[in-house]
């Protein structure tokens, strides 16, 4: 079974700061610099806005109170630990495949 989380980076942002759900939101580079976006929520991806465009034209095409964060690797490493040890107590063998993907064997279950 291959499990993908979706919209990993924002979805834990939204989670842990609930003001921001609902809205909005993208997670990368900051508005006005040079860079990209990360990840954004659903809310932003109704809006065209995707993965690795470039963060001065997801400014253009979202609306006023999107919320922008920049990415904090250490916290989503933490979460991505945590869900793959909980895929760990489903399947016996959990092959992470990267922040927010793994294999599972799923054999016999
Ligand atoms: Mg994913």
């Amino acid at each position: 079974m291959h499990i993908d989380l979706d919209a990993f980076y924002a979805a834990v942002e939204q989670r842990d700061h609930p003001a921001w759900r609902g809205r909005p939101l993208v997670v990368g580079a900051a508005p006005g610099r040079r860079g990209v976006v990360a990840t954004c929520s659903y809310e932003a991806s109704r809006f065209g806005v995707h993965s690795a465009m470039p963060i001065s034209e997801a400014v253009r095409l979202l609306p006023a109170e999107t919320v922008y964060v920049r990415p904090d690797m250490v916290r989503y490493g933490k979460v991505s630990r945590e869900i793959m040890r909980l895929l760990g107590t489903l399947a016996p063998v959990v092959e992470p495949v990267s922040i927010d993907e793994a294999y599972l064997d799923v054999s016999g279950l």
